[in-house]
This record gives structure tokens, C-alpha cells and sequence, in this order.
């Protein structure tokens, strides 16, 4: 929410040139603690022109920058990667007190940001180029990668540390300069990971951060010196990054919003299959874009499902996280997400959906808290079907066999990710196969993204040709060269006399 005023909050600093300097902004917006519902900052918003400052500071970096040895920019990230793990409580604590998440969950997210630095760490054996000798008599051709410019991450509130470095430890490494515009949201694990970034000795300029709206963003969407473009979001806005981004000439991989399917046949470990049911709708309070969202029970799995679900979620223990180790769901963002949660609920009634477990309870405390939810006999027809909810809410669409829940992702104008709990081989099999949908799961709550793999979301979740992280990230953050060359066999008359009478 954008306001005028300024009370004396904690104020975040924007970070350009290796200066951290407080945006002197008329506009701002609240950073809020959601386990106790109070203002801990106030970000302010940088107008066009403040923005096109921090680009030029990364663009005035980048000649020293791309020119510094590949293993010199490895050897930041290693120490980068150690001065991580140095601060790993602190950046986790940072993580669920901005973010709502429990600590275990920060935890969590911390070491998979670590697991992309690790990878970026290997940059001098990932960016090697390709070697043909003799393509032609006598003619040599090689094909070598160069960083592509300025890049720029956008990103999403709910892993405020993870999704940030999906993106600039890779670029960093791969010779390009930087500049992150988190969200608005939880800037603060941004800024704490600019420090270190800094005490791991990048240089001034290299990477920058800068903190804003719609109008920052179009600013680095428009910027003539600005490359490549790496976006995390909700599809919305993930398709309007992608079009303006790429109307502008520049490279652009977005990665949008999400509804993901589990399906449990009915041969399933029913009490393993129930918790990870449970682990992969209502973690992070149901605020990740693997969350599973539909459950699709099939034939006589369809009433232990629910009941399981019912009993298990039930009995989580929702509360604020922030200090706070003993909780299984935190709080979600902000109070009037919660509400548009929640409205689901009454949306789902009035579609004619059976609400099995109602999340909606008096919790006592100023927290943006919400229950886990159930929603059964839902029907790809509905709201609560189609829509991202992006909260604790999990439904449930009764299947009667395997190609009949196969066929529910066709339905889906999404495709991040989908999951089968079954004993059956060739169950997994067809699934993995025919189900619509990038990231695949087989007896796996979440398929997570992987450090050392792309993050392949599939339909409306990206837009864009090369995904987020493994080897599609090093394609995207370099362009390559292909030098053909032949050495004529030469007249040494040119050579120095002397040299020229020793070769006799
Ligand atoms: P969001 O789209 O509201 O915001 C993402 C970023 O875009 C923020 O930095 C924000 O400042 C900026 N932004 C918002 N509105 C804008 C506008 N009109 N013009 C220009 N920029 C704008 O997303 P969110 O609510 O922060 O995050 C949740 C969403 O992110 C969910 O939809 C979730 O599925 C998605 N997500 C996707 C992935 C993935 O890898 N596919 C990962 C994490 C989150």
C-alpha cells in the first residue's frame, strides 16, 4: 500500500555504485512483521529517473566487470557462499520476520538460495565453449560465451531470499552486472544479502539494488541499457513483463503463477500420502508456486483423502513464527490477502462445494493468520478450481481413474508442476508422460526447483524460451560467439633475420 508520509521507521537503504543510500521518495510503502500485523520499515518507491541512475552505475560496472578473470568472479561467490552459511540463522530469522514463513521453512529456503550460489560456483567448467578443429581443410571453428550486459531480477514477496539469487549468482559469474528490484513486500533479506555480497568483495556497482512499484519496474523494462530481464511473479504480471520487456528488444524469462495437481491413485501409502498432502498445500502457508492446490483423489481414495486431510490439518498448530519454533503454519502476508483467502471459502460454498475443514478460527493475535482449509466434490468448473488462491486452501476434484485425472491438467491454463502418489509403476509412468505440466512428482510432495536443473514451468507459468536456473540460466545470461579461423601457411620474410637463420 502506497503512502505519503514518513514516520521514523526503520527507513531501507537502495544500494547503487557499492553506496547504500536512503531513497528520498515521495512515495513509500509499509514493511510489515506478519506475525504480530505491525510496521517494522517503510520502503520507499524510486521514480523513473532514480531508477535509470542505479542502471547506469551497473552499466558504468560492467567493462571491468566481464574483463575480470571467470575464476577471480568464482572466487567472490566461494567466499560469498562461506559468509552464507557465517550468517545462516540471521538470514533465516530475516526470512520469517519480513515473511510470515516458520523458521524451519527459512531455514530451508536459505540453503536452496546457497544451493544456486554453489552451482554458480562452478562457473569456469560451466561457461567452457565448444571446439571443432578441421570444420573445413585447414579451418578451425570454436563457439565461445560472453555476458550479455546489464541484467535485471524482479521478484516475488514469498521467498524473499531464495528466488533473488535464482538469478544473480549465475549472471554475476557468467561476467554481467546486476540490479535487483525485490519486492516491495520483504525487501529486507535483499538488502542484508547486498551486504554480504559486498564483504565478499564484488566491486562497487556490480550488483545493485533498487526498491519500487510499477513505475521502477517499467523504468528497467524500458532502460536502453538494460540486456536481459529475469522476472518471478504472478502471471499477469509475468505476461506484461515479458511482452514490454521483449518489445524492447531485450531477453526476458518470466515465470508466472500457478495451480498444481496431486493425484493419489488408490494403491497409495494413504497415512505418507496424507502428510505430504498436508506439507505441500499448507507450507509456507500454502504461498509457494509448488504448492500442491487440487488434490485429485481417485476412485476409493477419494473419502480416506479427505478424512486424512481433515484429521491431520485439523490438528496443525497455526501461530506467528517470528521467535517462535513451535508452529507448523505461520501467518500469510498481509491481512487483506488473508481475507481474499478466505473469501474462496464462501465462493466454493455458493459454487456448491462441500467445505470440509474451514480454516477460519479466532486466533487471538494480531497476525495475518488463517487455518488450513479443505474443500471437497469441487468441479473443474469452479472458482476455487481455476483461480490461483496462493493461501492454505486445498481442494479436492473426485477422478474416477487414471485418464480421467490426466485429463483435469488439460483442463489447466496453468503447468508449474504436478504430482502422483501411487505403488504403480505404470501409473507413474502415464503420468509422467501425459500430465500437463514442467516439474514433475512421483511420491513427492513438491518437485522443487533445483540449483543444478531449469526450473521448467510449462503454459502460463512462464513466458519466455529459456527457464530460471541449471544450464537454460547460463544459455540466457551469456551470448555466444563462433570464430572460424584458418592460419595461411606463411612467407617468413617478415621475421627477424637472426631468428630466421637459427631455423636452418
Ligand atoms: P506479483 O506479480 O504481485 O509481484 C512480483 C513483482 O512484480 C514484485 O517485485 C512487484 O513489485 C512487481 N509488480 C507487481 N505489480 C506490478 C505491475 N503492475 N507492474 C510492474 N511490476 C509489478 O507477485 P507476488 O504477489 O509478489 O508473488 C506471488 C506470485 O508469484 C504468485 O502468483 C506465485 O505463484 C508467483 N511465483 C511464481 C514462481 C515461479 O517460479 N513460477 C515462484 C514464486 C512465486
Amino acid at each position: 500500500m502506497a503512502t505519503t508520509t514518513a514516520p521514523s521507521l526503520e527507513a531501507v537503504p537502495m544500494l547503487s555504485n557499492g553506496k547504500w543510500t536512503e531513497l528520498k521518495a515521495k512515495r513509500s510503502g509499509d514493511v510489515y512483521n506478519p506475525s504480530t500485523g505491525k510496521v517494522i520499515g517503510r520502503v520507499g518507491y524510486a521514480t523513473a529517473e532514480e531508477t535509470g541512475r542505479v542502471v547506469e552505475a551497473a552499466a558504468a560496472a560492467l567493462p571491468a566487470w566481464s574483463n575480470t578473470p571467470v575464476v577471480e568472479r568464482a572466487r567472490v561467490m566461494f567466499r560469498f557462499r562461506a559468509l552464507l552459511e557465517q550468517n545462516f540463522e540471521e538470514l533465516a530469522a530475516i526470512v520469517t520476520r519480513e515473511h510470515g514463513k516458520t523458521l524451519a521453512e527459512a531455514r530451508a529456503e536459505v540453503n536452496r538460495g546457497i544451493e544456486v550460489v554453489e552451482f554458480a560456483c562452478g562457473i569456469p567448467s560451466l561457461i567452457m565453449g565448444e571446439v571443432l578443429p578441421n570444420i573445413a581443410t585447414d579451418v578451425d571453428a570454436d563457439a565461445i560465451r560472453h555476458p550479455v550486459g546489464v541484467c535485471v531480477g524482479i521478484t516475488p514477496y514469498n521467498f524473499p531470499f531464495m528466488v533473488p539469487l535464482w538469478m544473480f549468482p549465475i549472471a554475476l559469474t557468467c561476467g554481467n552486472t546486476f540490479v535487483l528490484k525485490p519486492s516491495e513486500k520483504v525487501p529486507l533479506s535483499a538488502v542484508r544479502t547486498g551486504e554480504l555480497l559486498t564483504e565478499a568483495g564484488l566491486p562497487d556497482g556490480v550488483f545493485n539494488i533498487v526498491h519500487g512499484d510499477k513505475e521502477c519496474v517499467d523504468a528497467l523494462l524500458d532502460h536502453p541499457k538494460v540486456a536481459a530481464i529475469s522476472f518471478v511473479g504472478s502471471t499477469p504480471i509475468a505476461k506484461y513483463i515479458y511482452e514490454r520487456g521483449t518489445a524492447n528488444g531485450k531477453r526476458v524469462q518470466s515465470a508466472g503463477g500457478a495451480k498444481n495437481h496431486l493425484i493419489i491413485m488408490p494403491d497409495a501409502d494413504m497415512d505418507q500420502t496424507v502428510k505430504q498432502l498436508a506439507a505441500s498445500a499448507y507450507g509456507c502457508a500454502g504461498q509457494r508456486c509448488m504448492a500442491g492446490s487440487v488434490a485429485v483423489a481417485v476412485g476409493k481414495a477419494g473419502d480416506p483423502v479427505v478424512q486424512g486431510l481433515v484429521d491431520y490439518a485439523g490438528k496443525m498448530r497455526v501461530g506467528p513464527t517470528d521467535g517462535n519454533e513451535g508452529v507448523d503454519m505461520g501467518p500469510v502476508i498481509r491481512a487483506e490477502h488473508r481475507d481474499k483467502v478466505a473469501s474462496y471459502l464462501d465462493i466454493a460454498k455458493s459454487d456448491g462445494a462441500n467445505v470440509a475443514l474451514d480454516g477460519r478460527r479466532d486466533f487471538k493475535s494480531e497476525g495475518f493468520l488463517l487455518g488450513p482449509s479443505v474443500v471437497d466434490r469441487v468441479k473443474p468448473s469452479m472458482r476455487v478450481w481455476k483461480e490461483e488462491i496462493f493461501g492454505p486452501v486445498l481442494s479436492v476434484v473426485r477422478a474416477g481413474d487414471l485418464d480421467e485425472a490426466l485429463a483435469v491438467g488439460d483442463e489447466c491454463e496453468y503447468g508449474n508442476g504436478a504430482v502422483i502418489f501411487t505403488r504403480s509403476g505404470y501409473a507413474a509412468r502415464q503420468f509422467k508422460q501425459h500430465f500437463n505440466a514442467g516439474m514433475i512428482g512421483i511420491n513427492v510432495g513438491v518437485p522443487a526447483p533445483m540449483a543444478w536443473f531449469p526450473f521448467t514451468g510449462w503454459n502460463r507459468s512462464f513466458f519466455g524460451d529459456l527457464h530460471i536456473q541449471g544450464s537454460e540460466s547460463i544459455q540466457f545470461y551469456t551470448r555466444q560467439k563462433v570464430t572460424l579461423t584458418r592460419w595461411p601457411k606463411s612467407d617468413d620474410s617478415h621475421l627477424d633475420p637472426v631468428w630466421r637463420e637459427s631455423r636452418k
